[in-house]
């Protein structure tokens, strides 16, 4: 198994450090406003990451950080008069409902800054100690870049082309503006209630000590994955490494994974564009959040992706596609026929899927071909099936093949199939009208009932056999 190592920027062979266990840490959403798609596509690649570690045979820990205070949140507190807690805490809810749609797993814990405050401060009290931070004339105290012959070994950065001595105090800033950083940050009138008294003086943490400080903490101080979106890359997660190998004098992280951004219509999203796309948009489209997975994981993670709604209606359709295919094979592996067991053609089909999807996942995640391989599959089973040639235990070998590997990494088909006495009431009661209105065919009315029926998570479909449904959510 390869992944690109953003240390290095080369593919690399992964080995973790304690045999069959990985320890992963994921940079967590800031909690200042509601994510746009774009977080979500970088939170997908990393639950696809993990999934696929798990498939291959690792117990993973992840531990993914929520960020409660940092200037984003301070700003938006102060314009909007709120608590830091009121605010971090709608926003967390929000996040949390995102991902269950977007059927991530949790993570092992989602820690918050806010209750590792003394756990900063002490990596902080060491780093002043060993001279490789300051307090700077606004009392605030500052990392001493010069003092670390490796930074810049993430990004590329060269150090003897900065300015010597010169500071930044914001947490997020580009490579030309390099330089001592700040760890700990002095109070000031604009940070009002937002603060800590601690041995450090009265202040707040710096955005970078809050990652150092927690992944070390449960993952220790030196551990297998760290990633994030390529936005991190600089200053963020340079700075990681900065801070923890000159406290700890040991190697942080063995290997990065950064995924690149989600465009939209070919645009970075910016609330001053109009572009802004959130998760709720898309649910209030209708669309389930298997949709919007699949097309996220439809592109490789290391290639820029350009959403349209053009693209978010083929992945729909794709979606379909394999859900009418495991219904089927469902069907069928249940059915009690007297047809002729016909392994011979399924068994090396199934077998030769399956190296396919591993090898290209296996190759940095390429999720593009493993999709590939499997749509192949899906048109050639069909055509199994369709000759009537299948057996019991050859649909029963195509659906582990969609539930045992696909599914458990991909994690967009629909797993538990409901029936109709499973839904509310007024569920029922709909598609029972949408039944007789398409029997009676009044399709303006059918199409009516349609929409209120997407409005509650049901899509149906008029098919040869009747009309069918299923739930939009995974
Ligand atoms: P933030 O809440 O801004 O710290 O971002 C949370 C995660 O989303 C980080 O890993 C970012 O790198 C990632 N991210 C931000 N914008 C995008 C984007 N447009 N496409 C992909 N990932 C993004
Ligand atoms: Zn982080």
């Amino acid at each position: 198994m390869k992944f690109f190592n953003t240390l290095g920027r080369s593919l690399e062979e992964f080995h973790s450090i304690e045999p069959g266990v990985v320890k992963m840490y994921t940079c967590g959403p800031t909690l200042w406003n509601s994510p746009h798609i774009g977080n979500y596509r970088t939170f997908v690649f990393e639950d696809f990451l993990r999934r696929y570690l798990r498939y291959r045979g690792y117990k993973v820990v992840q531990i993914m950080n929520l960020t409660d205070v940092d200037d984003r949140i301070i700003k938006t507190c102060r314009e909007e008069n709120l608590d830091y807690r009121e605010l971090t805490e709608k926003y967390a809810k929000e996040f949390f409902d995102d991902l269950e749609f977007l059927n991530v797993a949790p993570a092992d814990r989602y820690p918050r800054a806010t209750d590792h405050i003394p756990e900063m401060v002490a990596i902080i009290e060491g780093l002043i100690l060993k001279g490789n931070a300051y307090r700077g004339d606004d009392d605030s105290i500052y990392y001493k870049i010069a003092l670390f012959p490796d930074y810049g070994k993430l990004s590329g950065l060269v150090l003897s082309e900065l300015k010597p001595g010169a500071r930044v105090r914001v947490d997020d800033y580009g490579k030309d503006a390099a330089q001592d950083f700040a760890l700990w940050k002095a109070w000031d009138a604009a940070d009002g209630k937002i603060f800590w008294e601690t041995t450090l003086g009265r202040g707040r943490p710096g955005w970078h000590i809050e990652c150092s400080a927690m992944s070390m903490k449960y993952l220790g101080e030196h551990f297998d994955i760290h990633t994030g979106g390529v936005d991190n890359i600089f200053p963020h997660h340079e700075n990681e490494i900065a801070q923890s190998e000159a406290f700890t004098g040991k190697k942080f992280v063995n290997y990065w994974l950064h995924a690149e951004w989600l465009l939209v219509d070919n645009q970075k999203m910016a609330k001053r564009l109009g572009n802004f796309i959130t998760v709720k948009n898309i649910r209030d489209q209708g669309i389930g959040g298997a949709a919007l997975r699949l097309l996220f994981l439809s592109g490789h993670y290391r290639m820029q992706q350009n959403f349209t709604e053009e693209s978010l209606q083929q992945a729909s359709h794709s979606l379909d596609r394999l859900n009418e295919f495991v219904s089927r094979l469902r069907s069928l592996s249940s059915e009690n026929s007297l047809r002729q067991e016909n392994t011979r053609e399924i068994e090396p089909l199934v077998k030769q899927t399956r190296d396919s999807f591993v090898a290209a996942l296996d190759n940095d995640l390429d999720t593009p071909r493993a999709l590939s391989a499997v749509y192949e599959f899906v048109t050639k089973s069909n055509k199994i099936m369709d000759s009537g040639i299948h057996g019991e235990r050859g649909a029963n070998l195509l659906l582990e093949f969609m539930l045992k590997d696909f599914n458990e990494v991909f994690a967009v088909i629909q797993v538990k199939q409901q029936t109709e006495n499973e839904l509310p009431p007024v569920a029922r009661d709909l598609l029972r009208k949408r039944e007789e209105a398409r029997r009676a065919k009044n399709w303006t009315e059918a199409d009516l009932l349609r929409e209120e029926l997407l409005k509650i998570g049901i899509r149906v479909q008029d098919t040869p056999q009747g009309q069918k449904w299923r739930l939009e959510k995974t």
